[in-house]
């Protein structure tokens, strides 16, 4: 056990290292430690928190839902708080979760697993049927808006099909893009490289020739690799594409923002705003959504046991990169809505859903890649 004093020290250490973490990742897409290493610290800290509850405080990262809303996007506040996800980092830790969770609904539940989709979140408004907006996260109450961008994405109805759309509903969502549009979208950056070369040799040409010095053509292209360097992964890649501003930008910059929108897709996860939906699961959520033209993920399966939620951890394990988006984990739902509402949530996460991380893979490869990005 840690004294109290060097605790202290260490919480007041890891909140700063973390909240820094998370305004780079949240608002600069930028990814500064691994998701493991950060992982690690936020665990760390709840460990701390846990063993010194005098040391616990409403604003810690352990509490709160991380993010914000970055300078230059119009605030938006969500109808229902978006919350984050527990995590369980093993089998007998999501056992356990499962176990408690049953022994407080006070009866034996479905599960509803899924991937978890390595994105970012969005939140849609839906007014009788019409898109009146789109968000990012944020903080949980409060996200950013992005209706332009979210219209332009492949799946994502401005006016939802069917009938009985109730008054209001916020669709919530992952938007990701998907490992091959990645690649797709990295060797367009890369064709973008000489042709601004090209473009600084026009300028360049077009100065008197006796002030110009010479073209030094390594010089520009190391410049245009800066403009339009490789993304390190597709979730900082699809959070930047969501939340940038098409409308300021012109020439080669417009081209590779552009691809970068259309690049997006979406799976709906849940929904919020909506006191009573007319069905009793969030698989049945997900049929209502999916007959409403929403996209719903292929990869939800219902179980009835905890051996069949883990029989689906092992299975994605196996075969995680046979999906075409990445993920860092899997979801598990309790399916039945009214355990929901009884079962509550704490102030970042419901108590009804967890997320199983999976162990990083090929780590040195991926921090090598981040290193590069920043
Ligand atoms: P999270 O990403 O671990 O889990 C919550 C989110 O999962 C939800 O908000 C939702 O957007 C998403 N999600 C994906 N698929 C889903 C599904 N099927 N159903 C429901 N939700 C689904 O939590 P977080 O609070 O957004 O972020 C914390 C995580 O982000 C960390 O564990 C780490 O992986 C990463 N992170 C990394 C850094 C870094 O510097 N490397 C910094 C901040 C956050």
């Amino acid at each position: 056990m840690t004294t109290f004093d060097d605790a202290r020290v260490r919480v007041e250490e890891l909140r700063e290292l973390v909240s820094g973490y998370q305004a780079a990742y949240y608002e600069r897409d930028a990814q500064l430690v691994s998701d493991a290493e950060y992982d690690d610290l936020v665990r760390e800290l709840d460990e701390l928190e846990r063993e010194h509850p005098e040391l616990q405080s409403q604003d810690s990262p352990t509490q709160t839902v991380g993010g914000g809303v970055a300078e230059g996007l119009r605030p938006i506040e969500h109808a229902e708080r978006m919350l984050s996800l527990d995590n369980v980092f093993s089998i007998d830790e999501l056992r356990e979760w499962c176990a408690k969770t049953e022994a407080s609904a006070g009866r034996r539940v479905d599960w509803l697993t899924e991937l978890k989709i390595d994105g970012l979140a969005i939140a849609l408004r839906y007014e009788h049927g019409k898109l009146v907006t789109a968000a990012t996260r944020g903080d949980g109450r409060t996200g950013e808006e992005v209706t332009q961008n979210a219209l332009q994405i492949d799946g994502i109805p401005a006016v939802l099909a069917g009938e009985g759309h109730p008054p209001i509903v916020e669709v919530r969502g992952e938007v990701f893009i998907p490992v091959a549009a990645f690649r797709e979208l990295n060797e367009f950056q890369a064709s973008l490289r000489p042709r601004a070369v090209e473009e600084y040799r026009a300028r360049w040409e077009a100065r008197p020739a006796a002030s110009r010095g010479a073209f030094d053509e390594d010089a520009e292209l190391a410049r245009a690799t800066k403009r339009f360097p490789d993304f390190a992964n597709p979730r900082n890649a699809a959070s930047g594409g969501l939340r940038q501003q098409l409308e300021k930008k012109s020439g080669l910059e417009r081209e590779a923002g552009e691809l970068r929108l259309h690049s997006l897709q979406m799976y709906v996860h849940g929904i919020g705003a909506w006191p009573s939906p007319p069905v009793a699961s969030q698989s049945q959520v997900y049929e209502l959504l999916a007959g409403w033209g929403l996209p719903v993920t292929p990869y939800a399966k219902v179980a009835a046991s905890v051996d069949e939620v883990v029989e689906f951890v092992e299975q994605y394990g196996a075969e995680r990169h046979s999906v075409e988006h990445e993920l860092d984990g899997i979801v598990v739902k309790v399916d039945e809505l009214d355990l929901h509402d009884e079962l509550g949530m704490t102030s970042r996460a419901p108590r009804w859903a967890i997320a199983f991380k999976y162990p990083p893979e090929e780590v040195h490869t991926k921090l090598l890649d981040i290193a590069a990005s920043v």
